[in-house]
């Protein structure tokens, strides 16, 4: 069994483990249900040999005979009915409970993988994953109880009858049922590769449907609508073909099974003949050997599609269980404390990270900010300014030197008191699809409606929000992509306006803002600012001039630093020279 599927079964079974009774009912049931099925056609048997028997005795005794066959095989049928629907009980309530909870599991795995882990998977094919791993769970416990276990104890009792009827039947089905079987796997297995590569096939198909409808306006634009479609084309071409190799092979495997079961009965009815003649064999035989060909047939007539099922969910499981077995990227240190934030110092000692070993971005980095302190981090693009942020919200851990907030050592408290210390509002930020009311209210959970509406006020969301037509319970759309940029800041700004956490992370927060809102907003900022410790990244230098210190990084590193004035006064700053671009730039689209 190959090493995933392995870890497959350990994980549903740590699940189902929990369910013991419900299990053992289940399986126990289901072995029972089998076994009462293949009993019945035993007393088949008997009512037919008392009918064919005549009147050996009175034709009261055989008419008595045949009410009590009767009344047995009604009591057998009966309590067969029941087992079946005891059952069911167990098996809907057992899958539907450990659905449940490998649901939450995976959820709660999840999302407690690192930031990197997020931005080097598509959410789609994650919510994919975690569906295929739940449905596998549904598919593999349904095909195992209620047919492989259902085909294991009939096709083992069947044999066993006939066996004790006559050996030469019992060898007979016991052969043709191991030829069948093997022939049944080795023809499932081999279409299964046809089928992972139609499936791989329908999936790009689909994918190009899917990216053409997302970029219609751009195939428009473009005029890009013949190449699409021819791409379109051939990916729809390799489905139909691959869709056709597949088919064949059913019609093939369905053949073969055809010809297989023809051939037992065939062979079945012949030597039950020769028995009979011999004496060894009664009427009533005839109709056991028949009602259990026909049991069996039906049984293992859908093998192949079980085992290719039951294959086929655990090779979709299996991105999934990996996801599950990886470990976290970030964890907490074991006994990590609750960061305590009375003053609001942050410390970089020796910092030194990288995203991929072959490039460095920060090498043992050194910056200090005092409690209440207002920095802006500017520099060109890519210059590490995010990075330093991403580094002390822990989305990435240091490689080596260390941050410190207050004195606490960020990789000894907790991740959820260092976030929760921090109110960070990104340059895009990314909304719930949920109302308005509900994403602001997300900065501070349990915050009254009354303290949502004082915070959006004072974000200028107010304006805005009032001329939905339905206010602050309008849905914003999936990632809130029915606000403009400039809204979904505002949102973010409310957001951590309401959370008023001691340390303020702008990361070019008001950058889709016109000059007008911006201007507005940046009175709401300054009042936020107030007594805490506060970090803003800026491309725009006219967003960051009041700043206690201005912190100027090229390449990962600290090139100048002062307040605006004084970085202005450096003949060859760095500083000096983007505030003299922005200003020329500004004073040319003036003129
Ligand atoms: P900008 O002003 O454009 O936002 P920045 O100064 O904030 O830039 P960072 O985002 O910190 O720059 O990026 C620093 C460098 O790290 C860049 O060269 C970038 O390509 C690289 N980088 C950023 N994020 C990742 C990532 N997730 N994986 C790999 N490299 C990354």
């Amino acid at each position: 069994m190959k090493y995933q599927t392995r870890q497959t079964l350990t994980i549903y079974w740590q699940h189902a483990k929990q369910y013991r009774f419900l299990f053992i009912w289940m399986l126990s049931f289901s072995v029972l249900w089998s076994v009462a099925g293949m009993i019945v056609p035993i007393y088949y048997k008997k009512f037919f040999d008392v009918l064919a028997a005549g009147t050996p005795t009175s034709p009261e005794t055989v008419f008595l005979l045949i009410r009590i066959m009767i009344i047995l095989i009604v009591l057998a049928l009966l309590f067969r009915f029941l087992l079946r629907r005891l059952g069911d009980i167990a098996t809907i309530t057992f899958r539907a409970r450990i659905m449940e909870d490998i649901a939450n599991s995976c959820f709660a795995y999840l999302h407690k993988h690192s930031f990197t882990f997020f931005n080097n998977n598509f959410v789609g094919s994650l919510v994919k994953q975690v569906n295929y791993f739940i449905r596998g769970f549904e598919v593999i416990s349904e095909r195992v109880v209620n047919q492989l276990i259902p085909l294991t104890i009939e096709a083992t009792m069947a044999i066993i009858v006939l066996w004790v009827l006559d050996v030469r039947l019992g060898i007979l089905a016991a052969a043709w049922l191991v030829l069948f079987l093997f022939v049944s796997w080795f023809i499932s297995l081999y279409r299964y590769q046809y089928v992972i590569l139609r499936s791989a096939a329908e999936s790009k198909a689909t994918g190009i449907l899917a990216d053409t409808i997302t970029n219609n306006a751009n195939v428009k634009l473009f005029c890009g609508y013949d190449a699409e479609r021819q791409l379109y084309r051939e990916a729809i071409g390799d489905t139909r073909r691959l869709r056709l190799i597949t088919w064949r092979l059913n019609v093939l495997f369905d053949g073969v099974q055809g010809f297989l079961t023809t051939a037992l009965e065939a062979g079945m009815l012949v030597l039950a003949f020769y028995l009979w003649r011999r004496g060894i064999l009664t009427v009533g035989d005839f109709v056991l050997i028949q009602t259990y060909l026909f049991r069996i047939f039906n049984r293992v007539w859908d093998f192949g599609g079980v085992i290719r099922d039951i294959y086929e969910s655990f090779g979709d499981a299996e991105d999934m269980t990996k996801i599950l077995t990886a470990p976290h990227e970030i964890i907490d240190a074991p006994g990590a404390k609750a960061l305590a934030v009375p003053h609001g110092n942050i410390e970089m000692k020796k910092v030194s990270f990288n995203y991929h070993e072959t490039r460095s971005i920060l090498s043992r980095f050194n910056l200090t900010i005092s409690a209440k302190e207002k920095v802006a981090l500017v520099g060109p693009s890519g210059a590490g300014k995010s990075t330093i942020v991403k580094l002390l919200l822990r989305a990435h851990d240091t490689t080596a030197g260390e941050i410190l907030i207050d004195n606490q050592p960020l990789h000894l408290v907790t991740q959820d008191s260092l976030r929760g210390a921090v109110s960070y509002v990104p340059q895009d930020p990314i909304l719930f699809h949920r109302t308005l009311l509900e994403n602001i209210r997300y900065g501070k959970p349990g915050a009254s409606d009354e303290e949502v509406f004082a915070a959006a006020k004072l974000a200028h969301c107010d304006e805005f929000i009032n001329e939905f037509h339905n206010g602050y319970e309008t849905y914003v759309g999936e990632r809130g992509v029915k606000l403009s940029g400039g809204e979904r800041q505002r949102v973010a700004i409310a957001r951590a306006i309401l959370r008023n956490a001691p340390i303020l992370i702008l990361d070019e927060a008001t950058s889709s803002l016109d000059s007008e809102s911006e201007r507005l907003i940046q009175d709401a900022l300054s009042v936020l600012m107030k007594d805490k410790t506060v970090i803003v990244i800026a491309h725009r230098l006219s967003t960051i001039m009041k700043m206690d210190r201005i912190i100027v990084i090229d390449s990962g590193k600290i090139v100048e630093e002062g307040t605006h004035q004084t970085l202005l006064e450096k003949p060859d700053g760095l500083y000096r020279r983007l505030w003299q671009i922005q200003a020329g730039g500004f004073l040319t689209n003036m003129i």
